[in-house]
């Protein structure tokens, strides 16, 4: 036992120093899922199910050490995918700015689409792992996937509420944990677990375990492509492009991050703004739409 002991230590060593190689998830100390697909239940209308009874999978060694805020993001695997996110969400590292654009990211398996079916048209949101307002994380690639709009609203944000408003009201600890589900090589997650358990009195406040899927009414996706078509329509071709007028533009646009606006260079709103809400973008219309920016009725950008 022992010599396996020192030969799994020498290939972690190895693995270290080699800057994440393969043998990790061979060894099944890496990438390994928390959960198999074959225990979630097909969707069928709820917008999450409760996994292993609503209880999470914390460690004792990881509730004990969560009695101080602190936050983690694994590294991008070798498909450029993110891993668990988790943190001891305390009130002392959420956030105390308004958040700023995060659509110069793009996600595994990301597609700038629109339907007339989805609130807000976009079909997929960068979705923060951690919500950005437990800790304030924003524009960063491991906290970050491709969700579709229903995963973000529907299946993920009112966890995020109860955890802010519990920790608000009792600053207490919630240890929080969100794995992305991905099946086999596919870029696009096929759904979150999202774990919670409040730390100083014992999951009494807080205590959940369950997984929301990454799905959207009335749109069919391929998940080993991020391709999307409306259910009960033919699947587009191959080379269709998602939108036409969005390839390859990068254009200047000045934002106001506190009215979420945003605006042309030369607007004379411009030049009255703050300078803690003002922000430089670079990238798309779509982008700063898809992430909830409005545009600005003086200069129509
Ligand atoms: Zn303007």
């Amino acid at each position: 036992m022992k010599k396996l002991t020192s030969l799994v230590a020498l290939l972690l060593v190895l693995c270290l120093s080699l800057g994440g190689c393969d043998l990790l998830s061979m060894l099944g100390l890496g990438t390994q899922s928390p959960i198999s697909l074959d225990e979630v239940p097909a969707y069928s209308g709820p917008a999450y199910v409760e996994i292993n009874g609503n209880v999470p999978s914390f460690t004792d060694e990881e509730k004990a050490a969560a009695t101080a805020s602190y936050e983690f993001y694994s590294e991008l695997d070798a498909l450029g995918r993110c891993g668990y996110a988790e943190a001891s969400v305390g009130i002392d590292i959420m956030p105390t700015e308004e958040r700023g654009s995060i659509g110069s990211v793009k996600p595994s398996g990301w597609h700038t689409v629109k339907y007339d079916v989805v609130d807000g048209k976009y079909l997929y949101n960068r979705c923060h792992l951690v919500g950005y307002q437990l800790t304030g994380e924003n524009a960063n690639e491991k906290n970050l996937i491709t969700g579709t709009r229903y995963l973000n609203i529907e299946g993920m944000l009112d966890f995020e509420n109860m955890i802010a408003h519990y920790v608000t009201e009792t600053e207490n600890h919630v240890l929080y944990r969100v794995t992305p589900i991905f099946e086999g090589s596919e870029p696009v997650a096929r759904g979150v677990l999202m774990e919670g358990w409040s730390v100083e009195d014992d999951g009494a406040g807080v205590c959940f375990s369950v997984y929301a899927y990454n799905v959207q009414p009335g749109v069919t996706i391929d998940y080993a492509t991020g391709k999307s078509w409306l259910s009960g329509e033919e699947p587009p071709a191959d080379d269709a492009p998602d939108t036409p007028d969005d390839e390859g533009v990068n254009v200047t646009y000045i934002l106001n991050i506190s009215t979420r606006r945003f605006h042309l260079p030369t607007c004379s709103s411009v030049s009255g703004m703050s300078e803690k809400n003002k922000q430089e973008f670079v990238g798309s219309r779509d982008d700063l739409l898809s992430d909830d920016f409005v545009p600005c009725g003086t200069c129509k950008p």
